[in-house]
């Protein structure tokens, strides 16, 4: 074995990764990595590499991105916040930071890659609301690991990379949202040669955002007491809580878990509403009865999954209940106020997600439930796509075929069959 195995948070079992997101005894739970490497290590690589013993592979991409850290004195300032530190995922190189895709997805992508990259030659397919397919165009040319990604229709202006277009990286567009472009990706993965992502089954995904932590602690010096966050799947917020208990394994960086304060945007707040009612299910018809409703009248569409790992084990729920966490719903205009607020006190432009993130923490301040003296993690998941024009010409990506309820398995087989030739 390597110097992590799988666990299935449900029965234990261990074993040796092989890309599988599923136990094989055919539990439900999330499978989690957990390293021989139980200390905090920095290795001598660029960017989140440098946590290279705590990733799901065993040796870098050749890609420098991290999330970076810094102390926040505008945002501190007017929140009445000694020790707000601001986690800042996106492009903002006055600052250092480098995520040429603009948002957290890419420190998925590249752990998902890295781990991918060293188990197969198989075609990746992966299903995005736009960020997590831009990170993996950026991505799959710098690996050479095929990427299809199946993004809904309304989103696919948001796929572009900075620079010449990649020939490792298909994209497809779905009518219908982001629940439509799941099912495709189920379907097309059945496909020969192809593996399915999986998304937050994916311990790469975790992993790899995990970084996030490590990096801001190594910047704060021990795990904060709070830590902010939006969320659609949820897999950050796993990846935050997973990060940290191996940080109170290793002993050196505090004796307590964060409190996870997640948000969502209403209307689209399928986790939040459950949360309220204290439940550990989401049931669709209370808290999520019209889904393609509330992602038109959303601001942060990035944020609409409709259906997160939330009630399975080693969850959302879960993490949520161990943290002493709590949920936050967010309306479009106090996210849009924020917006605004950080572009004025920090000089960067926001993803809309990253602002609901900032209107939770102005409410949490706002209800008492941080003190002025507790040390604050902000997470700004993305940013930087005004700033990143300023630098290169982006160049966006056509989709090869829109899938509808008439297309056949056949026609992407077609599409398919002629992209492999060409980028192999
Ligand atoms: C995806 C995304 C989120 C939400 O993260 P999840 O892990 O899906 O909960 C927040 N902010 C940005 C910028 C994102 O791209
Ligand atoms: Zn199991």
């Amino acid at each position: 074995m390597g110097s992590y195995t799988l666990v299935c948070l449900e029965c234990g079992l261990k074993m040796e990764d092989r890309l599988q997101n599923w136990c094989p005894l055919g539990h439900d739970a999330l499978l989690r990595s957990e390293y021989r490497e139980r200390k905090l290590k920095v290795k001598n690589f660029p960017g989140m590499w440098k946590f290279l013993e705590w990733l799901p592979c065993t040796s870098p991409l050749p890609t420098e991105g991290e999330a970076l850290t810094y102390k926040s004195e505008g945002l501190a300032r007017e929140l009445g916040l000694k020790d707000l530190y601001i986690s800042f995922s996106g492009y903002w190189p006055e600052r250092g930071a480098k995520l040429m895709s603009c948002s957290f997805k890419e420190l998925e992508a590249s752990s998902v890659l890295a781990r991918t990259k060293e188990r197969s030659r198989g075609i990746m397919v992966v299903a995005s609301a736009g960020n997590t397919a831009r990170a993996f165009a950026l991505l799959s040319e710098k690996t050479s690991v095929q990427v299809m990604a199946v993004v809904p229709r309304p989103y696919l202006s948001r796929i572009w990379v900075p620079g010449e277009k990649p020939s490792h990286f298909l994209l497809l567009g779905a009518e219908g949202g982001y629940r439509e472009a799941i099912q495709w990706v189920e379907r097309i993965s059945r496909l020969e040669g192809t593996i399915a992502e999986g998304g937050a089954r994916n311990v790469g995904r975790r992993d790899g955002i995990g970084t996030l932590l490590l990096s801001a602690v190594l910047e704060m010096g021990r795990l904060p007491d709070h830590y902010f966050q939006a969320v659609g799947s949820g897999v950050g917020a796993l990846a935050v809580l997973e990060a940290s208990l191996r940080l109170l394994a290793d002993g050196g960086f505090g004796k307590r878990l964060p409190r996870l304060h997640l948000s969502q945007n209403l209307p689209f707040a399928p986790m939040f509403h459950a949360w309220k009612e204290g439940r550990n299910r989401i049931l669709p018809e209370l808290d999520l009865p019209s889904p393609e409703e509330a992602e038109k009248e959303m601001y942060a569409t990035i944020l609409s999954n409709p259906s997160p790992p939330y009630s399975v084990k080693g969850g959302v729920y879960e993490a949520l209940r161990m943290s002493g966490g709590r949920m936050y719903g967010i309306s479009n205009k106090e996210a849009l106020e924020a917006w605004k607020w950080v572009r004025e006190e920090e000089g960067i432009d926001l993803d809309p997600a990253a602002s609901v993130a900032v209107a939770s923490l102005v409410r949490a301040v706002e209800e008492g439930e941080v003190k002025e003296e507790e040390m604050v993690l902000l997470n700004l998941s993305g940013g930087g796509y005004e700033r990143i024009r300023e630098d290169f010409s982006l160049s966006p990506i056509e989709p090869s075929l829109i899938l509808n309820k008439d297309t056949s398995l056949e026609e992407v087989k077609e599409v398919m069959k002629g992209w492999c030739s060409l980028a192999r």
